[in-house]
């Protein structure tokens, strides 16, 4: 793209003006931005990483061993002492004819029907924009039944042992213990498995979906044809908006009369009343913060950029309620304030949707033991602050107006040890809660914590040093590792040829298990492969030991990654769990090779670039592994292009994540060794749930249509999750599907059911209360600009991948465009001239064009494809408030770091410098200014920084001294010295993985990835903000 602009915009004209109306042809209009500080053109745009290790390995042809296909004859099994290098066979053994490994050997492997294999998250959107109600193809709705190789589902080993039961988990948790006994151990499987034979094989069909329920929402297009039908609960009600009812005498229902001795009646029940007092009255309660208010001229107010991170906008709820509302960090919609109909959601032309971080590490987290998990009988709600109590015994479901009982155990507070305050109740004063699941929420025994290793160890992987830093690391938090005395563990390695270890207790070392058959795989000895932590510790240790320096000498320059998963998925089916994959290279060899097809010179293009998978072997294995809950996660390290676009899918349907380390070297690239093992000690050791399923109900008239992140859509709406971890982010949309009229709050509710590593079955629910209105203006007031960016960037990588780069640019742009011009032509009355936008999306345009220069869609630089693909994993897989700093990062001047307004936490004063605009004119060379990116941090030093800067923080004479790659700084004894630390240090423990520094100077190649996270400046290929304006300002006023 050579011009600079809104590239693209004349190729998809047409389409445009039929979005929007207004799209211009003409050339660059824009020549009059910000002249570029001298800094912004010291160097060019090089993407290049210090240290970037060129691998530039020659491609040998493989060696081949004697015997590799020779099978029948006897078994050769090597301990690894007496391991040499790669050459030794290990033929098909006996125990291959064992009743498990014959079924999975010689089963077919378990496929996904060819036509079904779809995630609605990849649906294909209509070019050239995202707006809500723009032909939203329907949710793909089909029932995906596991085809079982073989009974495995029902064969867990270890049930005997049983699970743990000590109650404590690794959460700060308070325990309400009601009543009754969570049987965890026993009476599993109740009506969860049906089986039934189809071709002769045993069908398991999974009933998640009846275990975690259903209710209305699995069968949207029964719920909203008719509204009178639909309505029907809430007409039982005419006259009474929810919460209402809370006065309604107890007359009209069938409940038994109450010959208990609890208080009764309406003058002893005191929940808040919802609904009636529920908003603040409309423009009274904003005007609290009249700054909310003011329409805002763009153009003459630049700096919109809150000095201190922007904070969520609040619902304009009573405050009652609002006290009582979901953490924002956990669960947050796009528009704080719901457009009662869809005509006024598209007149908005603004998207909604929620986005969600359900698992995040909580400080504190009520989690509810009882024998009777209070839900909707009709659409299996879980009861939650924003019900209404009718009375004592009945409430009222916010999400689809049932009326149910309230059940006798429910009456008693644990709380409080009172009887009659069901409304006191723990689930009902806690927006997230965490439930005990009793056995009816399992299909089978919970399952052990299973976590699989399976490293490279090609020539190539063996020159990065990689397996080294991993073993140690694994030798470091191997008793760290979430889990119990069930945790199983089990490694494979591989080159051309499958390496598998016998780990079996009593043994005195672990023995080696070559296959070399990578077409047909089989598992030697599948009992010692995955062994039980504790019992095998000894041989685990001496395994990671030894493992490093076992493929030193190897001339093995192929990769048969794919035969290598399907041999782990094999191992790990019977029990489901974590598969950790470490890659270095493209695949070359089996099912799942793959060849190269990044062309260097076509980087900069925004077309022809290959955004999509080029085989479905990586989908298909991960709809398998989905299955059988194995998730897989995707660790590669390699500086040669390896198809991330392909590899990257046995992640995404299988809720793995990836996690990418370009240029890794042992050597060459410290910053990476660094990054590798601080991520290492966090993924190892954080919270794991497993076989884990998810769900977001909300309101009925609402319906839920696309979803992103990564997982497997089952069954309409039901996110299939094999691993789910903390550090994981969703996002959904929606649409209005009848009118809200008769509503005037509505509630959002996920509920992830999943094993914890303990061993027990646990559901952790969120739910989201919001206001509905019936202005555009309202919803303009309440949209919340950060969510809004989140959502269209999941939306913009699903249509980079479905139709191209620039259409996804475009679509970006013109939500922009769209959105201000509704704005304009709706809201405002009198027509200024200038670029006028609600406060509430005051930073939308930056944040766009912060999108459009983000490593997923920016044009015009050197970015590696690879590169480009993991960003987007990024933006899919990442919690909001990550994404968003990896978007627009903080920039900090930090050489006079003061306590003023600094925070002081345990006993730490940590100072706060203002956030500056991403501008090279806020940069000066007398100052250091620290970029907080989000997974890096980058602190350039200016040549003219203060003396003191130098000596008193950085621990050097003068700027020469500064080490080319300095990557940490010195804790010295100066104060100047302990307040910079202290910043840099609370910065990283806001994040769940460590960020790496790097110390920046003139000359440094870094300096070039800090200039580019300059959104607002201009750049060869790309607008300045000030442009940009006057670019969307041109549009919105046509
Ligand atoms: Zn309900």
């Amino acid at each position: 793209m050579s011009q600079p602009g809104i590239p693209a915009f004349g190729s998809t004209l047409t389409s445009l003006q039929a979005q929007n109306g207004a799209a211009s042809a003409s050339g660059s209009p824009y020549t009059n931005g910000p002249i570029q500080n001298a800094l912004m053109s010291s160097q060019g745009y090089n993407s290049q990483l210090p240290g970037s290790y060129p691998h530039l390995i020659p491609a040998k042809t493989l060696n081949p061993v004697s015997g590799q296909s020779n099978y029948g004859g006897p078994q050769t099994v090597s301990p690894l002492s007496s391991y040499q290098g790669p050459g030794q066979t290990l033929h098909r053994p006996p125990v291959a004819s064992t009743p498990v490994t014959s079924s999975l050997h010689s089963g077919p492997v378990p496929r996904m029907p060819q036509h079904t294999s779809h995630n609605s998250a990849a649906i294909p959107m209509p070019s050239g924009s995202f707006h809500p109600g723009a032909n939203i193809p329907p949710p793909l709705n089909w029932q995906y039944n596991y085809p079982s190789a073989g009974s495995q589902t029902n064969d867990c080993p270890n049930v005997s042992s049983g699970p743990t039961m000590s109650g404590n988990t690794n959460l700060t948790s308070h325990q309400y213990v009601s009543s009754g006994d969570p049987s965890l151990q026993n009476n599993f499987i109740k009506s969860g498995i049906t089986s039934s034979t189809n071709n002769g094989s045993l069908v398991v069909h999974n009933n998640y979906d009846e275990i975690e329920g259903g209710g209305f929402l699995a069968t949207p297009q029964l719920t909203n044809k008719n509204p009178t039908i639909s309505r029907s609960v809430g007409y039982s009600y005419p006259s009474l908006p929810p919460g209402y009812q809370n006065t309604t005498p107890p007359s009209t229902t069938g409940m038994p009369p109450s010959s208990l001795s609890y208080p009764s009646g309406p003058q002893a029940f005191s929940q808040m009343p919802l609904g009636a007092n529920h908003l603040t009255a409309s423009m009274s309660g904003l005007s609290l913060h009249p700054e909310g208010l003011r329409v805002i001229n763009l153009l003459q107010e630049r700096n919109m950029l809150p000095s201190t991170p922007l904070q969520p906008p609040v619902p304009n709820l009573h405050e009652d309620i609002q006290r009582l509302n979901c953490n924002p960090e956990l669960f947050r919609c796009t528009l704080t304030s719901i457009p009662q109909t869809q005509a006024l959601l598209n007149k908005a032309k603004l998207p909604l949707g929620l986005l969600l971080h359900p698992f995040k590490d909580l400080v504190q987290l009520p989690v509810v033991t009882s024998s009777t998990i209070v839900r909707c009988r009709s659409c299996r709600t879980y009861i939650n602050p924003f019900v209404s109590f009718l009375d004592q015994r009945r409430w009222k479901c916010n999400l689809c107006y049932q009326v149910n009982d309230v059940p006798e155990e429910f009456m008693y507070n644990p709380l409080t040890r009172a009887y009659g305050e069901p409304h006191r109740r723990p689930e009902v004063q806690n927006a997230t809660i965490e439930f005990m699941a009793p056995s009816e929420y399992m299909l089978r025994p919970p399952q052990p914590p299973v976590y699989l290793f399976v490293f490279d160890v090609s020539h190539n992987a063996v020159e990065t040093g990689y397996l080294t830093s991993v073993c140690q690391s694994l030798l470091d938090n191997l008793d760290l590792l979430p889990g119990n005395t069930r945790t199983k563990i089990g490694f494979i390695t591989f080159d051309s040829t499958i390496h598998f270890y016998s780990l079996q207790e009593g043994l005195s070392q672990p023995q080696m298990l070559i296959v070399s058959d990578i077409e047909d795989v089989f598992i030697p000895m599948p009992e010692n492969l995955l062994v039980n932590l504790n019992e095998s510790k000894e041989l685990v240790q001496d395994l990671l030991k030894t493992l490093p320096q076992m493929f030193t000498k190897t001339l093995e320059t192929q990769s048969a990654l794919g035969p290598a998963l399907q041999a782990a998925f094999k191992l790990m089916s019977p029990t489901g769990g974590r598969m950790s994959v470490f890659q270095t290279q493209l695949p070359t060899l089996g099912v799942g090779a793959l060849k190269p097809r990044e062309e260097p010179n076509q980087r900069s293009s925004a077309k022809e670039i290959h955004l999509m998978p080029s085989t479905d072997f990586y989908k298909k294995l991960a709809l398998d592994c989905s299955g059988q809950q194995v998730a897989v996660d995707l660790f590669l390290l390699s500086g040669q292009y390896s198809d991330l676009a392909s590899l990257g899918c046995i992640s995404r349907y299988s809720a793995g994540s990836v996690y990418y380390y370009p240029s890794y070297h042992h050597q060459h690239n410290p910053v990476q060794v660094q990054k590798l093992q601080k991520e290492l000690q966090r993924y190892l050791t954080r919270k794991i749930g497993f076989e884990a399923v998810m769900r977001i109900r909300c309101t009925k008239g609402l319906s839920i249509h696309t979803f992103h992140g990564n997982f497997f859509v089952r069954s309409t709406d039901l996110l299939s999750l094999p691993n789910v971890n903390p550090d994981a982010g969703y996002a959904v949309q929606m649409s209005v599907e009848e009118n809200l009229m008769d509503t005037q709050l509505v509630s959002f509710q996920s509920a992830l059911l999943y094993t914890s590593s303990k061993g027990e079955r646990r559901i952790r629910v969120h739910t989201l209360c919001l206001p509905v209105v019936s202005t555009l203006n309202e919803v303009f007031l309440g949209a919340d600009v950060q969510a809004i960016s989140g959502l269209l960037a999941n939306m913009a990588v699903d249509r980079s991948v479905t139709a191209s780069l620039s259409d996804a640019r475009d679509a970006l742009v013109n939500a922009v465009i769209d959105s201000l011009s509704a704005y304009r032509s709706s809201v405002l009355s009198n027509h200024q001239p200038g670029l006028m936008v609600p406060f509430s999306l005051r930073l939308f345009p930056l944040f766009v064009l912060a999108l459009l220069k983000q490593k997923s869609f920016q044009t015009g630089t050197n970015a590696r494809l690879d590169e480009r693909i993991f960003a987007m994993c990024q933006v899919k897989n990442q919690p909001l408030v990550h994404l968003m700093l990896t978007t627009h990062p903080n920039l900090y001047r930090v050489d006079n770091l003061s306590d003023e307004g600094a925070l002081n936490i345990n006993d730490r004063t940590i100072p706060q410098p203002p956030i500056l605009q991403l501008s090279v004119e806020k940069l000066s060379r007398d100052g250091a200014f620290l970029m907080d990116a989000g997974s890096v941090l980058m602190l350039w030093v200016g040549k003219n920084c203060g003396q003191h800067f130098f000596s008193q923080v950085l621990g050097v004479q003068s700027y020469a001294l500064i080490p080319q790659t300095m990557t940490d700084l010195p804790e010295l004894d100066t104060p100047e010295s302990a307040r910079t630390v202290a910043f840099i240090c609370w910065l990283r423990e806001q994040r769940p993985f460590f960020p790496v520094l790097y110390v920046i100077r003139d000359e440094s190649p870094m300096k070039a990835n800090f200039l580019q996270n300059m959104v607002e400046d201009r750049t060869e290929s790309a607008l300045s903000y000030y442009e940009f304006l006057l670019h969307i300002q041109q549009q919105v006023n046509k």
